[in-house]
């Protein structure tokens, strides 16, 4: 028996046939990154290697200096005699999952992913392999999503409302990601919508990718109070108890995270209103998303990774947990306290570090 083709050591998951690394947590020569959220794409490393809808993002994050290369889904990169091909992962847009091919062996790393259509980012593809590197954020079964058209009704009905009652709506959300799915699915017949600075930088990167976002304003001293009280303001999780968001008063404060779906979330964090609404499978996804690889090991990164692989293993397979640094996103960028959450909950949250990740 040869070595593993891809292995967790020191600085990320490495695959040693090809030399190249895979969201390495570590800098390293040559950088594979599934997506461009910052406990995935980290600053650092000599080469990166991306799909083409991550290339603004990187550079708006990582720096325009940085040598990047990057492809189309389907494409084959060869490294050293190891195959690499991007997939779509329908997390956010430009994510993908990564298949690493070497004498007949197939593996895939999922990065992050969740199958329900978003109508922005490529949707998810499942990929054949014999192991499957999976993330597992929420892999319990209490977390089960409703159609996210449902929450997008929710979140209008709600925009309404307050802008009928003369309140701002505050909505918070991840800056990449979660918050453009918020506003391409927003009733702009309601009002305008108002980006923070983070967002707003975010979107414009995105629309130099060539994405179609909707109108958007960035907020600035000059634009006037009175705009706000129709409008929707779409701010990052990090804004909520700044001085900034005192700007909107009187205003009504909504969160959009998976995390919402746990008792006690919306209070923790402090919100008027919790959407559960994420750019992660839940419990019936991740399980679909495994299956259809029919794979026999299943690798598991960050989440819910020791209980999950135990109910893995009991459906027959291979499934061991892997110490990563991932979890940023849902952790930092998704949400500032899901720890505490958690463990309200008597839940574990995987990965060894909570850094937080949030960019400027
Ligand atoms: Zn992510
Ligand atoms: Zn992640």
């Amino acid at each position: 028996m040869g070595k593993p083709l891809l292995q967790f050591n020191d600085c990320g998951i490495y695959c040693a046939a090809g030399n190249f690394y895979i969201d390495p947590w570590k800098p390293v020569d040559d950088a594979v990154i599934t997506h461009a959220h910052s406990d995935h794409a980290r600053w650092g490393n000599k080469r990166y290697l991306a799909h083409h809808l991550s290339r603004e993002v990187l550079k708006y994050r990582l720096g325009t200096d940085i040598q990047l290369q990057t492809v189309e889904y389907g494409e084959r990169i060869q490294k050293n005699g190891v195959t690499i091909s991007f997939h779509p992962a329908g997390h956010i847009i430009g994510s993908a999952q990564v298949r690493v091919e070497h004498k007949g062996e197939v593996w895939v790393v999922s990065g992050d992913y969740k199958l329900e259509d978003d109508g922005l980012s490529t949707p998810f593809e499942p990929v054949k392999c014999h192991t499957f590197i999976s993330e597992c954020t929420f892999g319990m079964p209490v977390y089960k999503w409703k159609d996210p058209s449902l929450v997008h009704q929710d979140i209008n009905d709600w925009w309404r409302l307050n802008a009928s009652e003369g309140r701002a709506t505050v909505i918070a959300g991840y800056s990449l990601g979660k918050a453009q799915r918020i506003m391409h699915h927003l009733d702009l017949s309601i009002g305008n919508i108002f980006l923070h600075g983070v967002i707003a930088n975010t979107h414009e990167a995105l629309e130099r990718n060539g994405i179609k976002l909707p109108a958007a304003t960035r907020i600035t001293p000059e634009v006037s109070k009175d705009e706000f009280k129709t409008g929707i303001i779409i701010c990052p999780p990090s804004a909520l108890g700044s001085p900034w968001i005192k700007r909107f008063q009187p205003f009504a404060f909504g969160y959009c995270s998976g995390w919402m779906a746990l008792r006690g979330a919306k209070r923790r964090m402090a919100a008027d209103r919790g959407f559960v609404l994420s750019d992660h499978a839940d419990w019936d996804g991740l399980i679909k998303a495994i299956d259809a690889t029919g794979c026999e090991c299943v690798c598991l990164t960050h989440g819910y990774t020791a209980s999950f692989s135990r109910y893995l293993s009991e459906r027959g397979y291979n499934a061991h947990e892997a110490h990563t640094y991932y979890g940023g996103d849902e952790a930092t960028e998704e949400d500032e306290l899901p720890v505490e959450v958690l463990n309200e909950q008597g839940g574990v949250i995987g990965g060894t570090s909570n850094e937080s990740e949030e960019v400027l």
